[in-house]
């Protein structure tokens, strides 16, 4: 009989176990395709141990092994890739004007499976489309289904829906996009999410601290920290849109005066030029930067909106040190548009002592699917733990014969 201190003897030994096979798992997702021979090099493990390892977690469907190329040096290895039984996970990426649904193994490679575009922005009408399709997924991958991630335009508080201006929504509930109360639902922010993309995998990856700006309507963003978005005590940290760089007579639509949204996007063109609000400030910003090349006045109104958000930037960058910033979909079409005066703005709002070295700023790798392989690295943080592995694993005994 286990006395108490074996008992926690044993569970240490575990735990141990389990830390080296979340290595080995976390080395095939950084890098698909590595072999057995390069991860044990790099975790400083033995041939025997690496070999005893793999051969575990294949038994448990955590991944599969196929030969290596053969080299004219060293041993014979193996290909580690996700198993075809193992666990997935679901990402949903909700945006302005449509959906889309993936699928991805531990490797975090999301396969988009269903996408529409919304017919009306009616949130009972897009959050019933959606999770239908989010059943239709978990209906055929059943258990392998370990959590899902939904990346949203919206404010997310205590991970729920608060507040949409982009959607038009106000608190939603997002509860019915799992049917399955044992699968865990994941909300965040889609620029938090594009940004801990690039800070893990796309422009910046490697960088400990990121800033991430991203442009659609309004700023959005998020710093990341040691791979970690920074989201504050409730979750709704990283609204950079409605720090106060904007003008001080404007109200924005989240109740503040002066915030910096209005500066920097289409609504920001069209004041300059003299025209109405536009209904989707989004489209009518690209149309405007397509016209800048043949039009001075457009370009003057882009170049002020560029400077706009070159000198919000420069006070992000004082307060923040990051170490790489990274420019997604608008912010950095708006740079490309008018880059002197972009450059000139954010040297022009930078501390002296940060000028000689400032952080390089970066477009973003991973374009608009950024958000969507946010949400994916988000499902599998959760996914590839101590716990989620040993809850897995408890499933493939519960299925195996005894
Ligand atoms: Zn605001």
């Amino acid at each position: 009989m286990a006395t108490p201190r074996n008992r926690a003897g044993s569970v240490r030994a575990a735990d141990l176990r389990w830390r080296s096979a979340l290595a080995v798992l976390d080395e095939m997702r950084r890098e698909p395709g590595v072999t057995r021979a390069a991860v044990a090099r790099r975790l400083g493990l033995s041939t025997g141990s690496a070999t005893e390892i793999t051969s575990r977690l294949r038994d448990l469907a955590l991944l599969a092994e196929n030969p290596a190329a053969a080299t004219s040096r060293g041993r014979p290895t193996s290909v580690l890739t996700p198993h075809p039984d193992g666990p997935v996970v679901i990402a949903v990426d909700l945006r302005q004007e449509d959906w889309r649904c993936a699928v991805a193994p531990l490797d975090g490679k999301p396969d988009v499976a269903e996408a529409g575009t919304h017919r009306s922005r009616d949130p009972e009408q897009v959050i019933g489309t959606v999770a239908q399709a989010v059943g239709r997924l978990h209906r055929r991958y059943g258990d392998r289904v370990r959590a899902i991630c939904v990346a949203i335009a919206a404010t997310v508080q205590h991970g729920r829906v608060v507040q949409s201006a982009v959607l038009g929504w106000d608190a939603v509930d997002l509860a019915a996009l799992t049917a399955d109360p044992r699968v865990p639902l994941l909300i965040g922010n889609d620029a938090t999410l594009a940004g801990l993309a690039e800070a893990r995998q796309g422009a910046a990856a490697g960088a400990a601290t990121v800033l991430h700006i991203t442009v659609e309507v309004g700023v959005g963003g998020t710093l990341v920290v040691d791979g970690r978005p920074m989201h504050g005590a409730t979750g709704a940290g990283g609204e950079f849109g409605h720090l106060p760089f904007g003008d001080p007579r404007l109200r924005c639509p989240c109740g503040a005066r002066g915030c910096w949204d209005l500066v920097v996007d289409g609504r920001a063109i069209a004041r300059r030029l003299g025209e109405p609000a536009p209904r989707d400030p989004r489209t009518y910003a690209e149309q405007a930067l397509a016209r800048t090349p043949a039009d001075p006045a457009v370009r003057a109104a882009v170049a002020h909106a560029a400077r706009a958000l070159a000198g919000g930037l420069a006070g992000l960058i004082n307060a923040l040190d990051p170490a790489v910033v990274t420019l997604g979909s608008l912010a950095e079409s708006l740079r490309a548009a008018a880059e002197p005066e972009f450059t000139a703005a954010l040297a022009d709002g930078l501390m002296r002592f940060r000028r000689p070295n400032p952080p390089p700023v970066l477009a973003a790798a991973l374009g608009r699917d950024g958000a969507l392989h946010g949400a994916v690295v988000t499902a599998l943080d959760h996914v590839l733990t101590e716990e989620g592995l040993a809850a897995w694993a408890a499933l493939c005994s519960s299925h195996s014969p005894a």
